[in-house]
């Protein structure tokens, strides 16, 4: 039923079987953003969705696996270059992740100094740490990108609207009173959505791509427009940040 979404945040290489949840992506024609937490797991995903057509892959350094995973940084540098979606990278100072804060740091200057010399497709990570993401995109002039599952103060979402940034809302998001809040204050031309399967669920399913259909009928609820309409305007922001990506990209 569903065709033409998108889910710009999904862990495919997360699920049991990868290659059911990709082929049943493309199948629907969802347009899938395949985050990786390591570049090492990009390089691994590669053959295996190189002739995918709505299923991308994306090179990823997560602030969570900095910790002890941070030599991988010379991997990432050194494919960065080919990778047009980048993600999941980020920082994460929440308790989790305070105590690598130092080390995210480091890192993610070096992910920003990768990928500002083009325009590419970038979903950011950014729990208890939004505002020190948008000094870091600004200082290396990395805009727009893609906040995933934004859930820092009203001040803080201005000032990345303002800054000319999209976000991706997912169905644990519309769960919550405070997601909800944060919904109904982005411009309808900076919304996207995701999955982020499979660490959300939908009911007592793990959310997959084919689930943008039931998060996009919530959505139309929250913002009081109808589902076609919320279908429509994600995808077109989807193929708007994708015709920069494609323009400038090395072909
Ligand atoms: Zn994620």
């Amino acid at each position: 039923m569903s065709d033409d979404m998108v889910d710009c945040h999904c862990h495919i290489d997360q699920f049991p079987n990868p290659s059911a949840v990709a082929r049943e992506a493309e199948r629907r024609q969802i347009h899938t953003v395949a985050v990786t937490n390591l570049p090492s797991h990009y390089q691994l995903g590669c053959p295996h969705l190189k002739d995918f057509k709505y299923v991308h892959l994306a090179l990823g350094m997560h602030p969570l696996a900095v910790k002890n995973r941070f030599s991988e940084i010379g991997l990432f540098q050194s494919l960065a270059s080919g990778a047009d979606f980048i993600g999941e990278v980020g920082l994460d100072f929440s308790p989790e992740g305070k105590a690598s804060k130092t080390k995210q740091i480091e890192c993610f200057r070096m992910v920003l100094t990768c990928v500002r010399d083009r325009q590419r497709f970038v979903t950011v990570h950014s729990r208890g740490a939004a505002s020190e993401v948008l000094d870091f995109l600004d200082e290396f002039c990395v805009s727009p990108v893609i906040f995933h599952w934004f859930t820092d103060a009203d001040a803080i979402l201005r000032r990345a609207i303002e800054q000319g940034h999209f976000f991706s809302v997912n169905h644990a998001m519309t769960q919550s009173k405070s997601g909800r809040n944060i919904i109904s204050q982005i411009p309808p031309e900076r919304l996207l959505t995701e999955t982020d399967g499979p660490h959300v669920r939908v009911g007592r399913s793990v959310a997959r791509p084919v689930d943008v259909t039931t998060l996009n009928a919530t959505l139309a609820t929250i913002l009081k427009l109808d589902a076609a309409k919320v279908d429509d305007f994600t995808t077109n922001n989807f193929k708007r940040i994708l015709s920069t990506v494609r323009k400038n990209g090395i072909q």
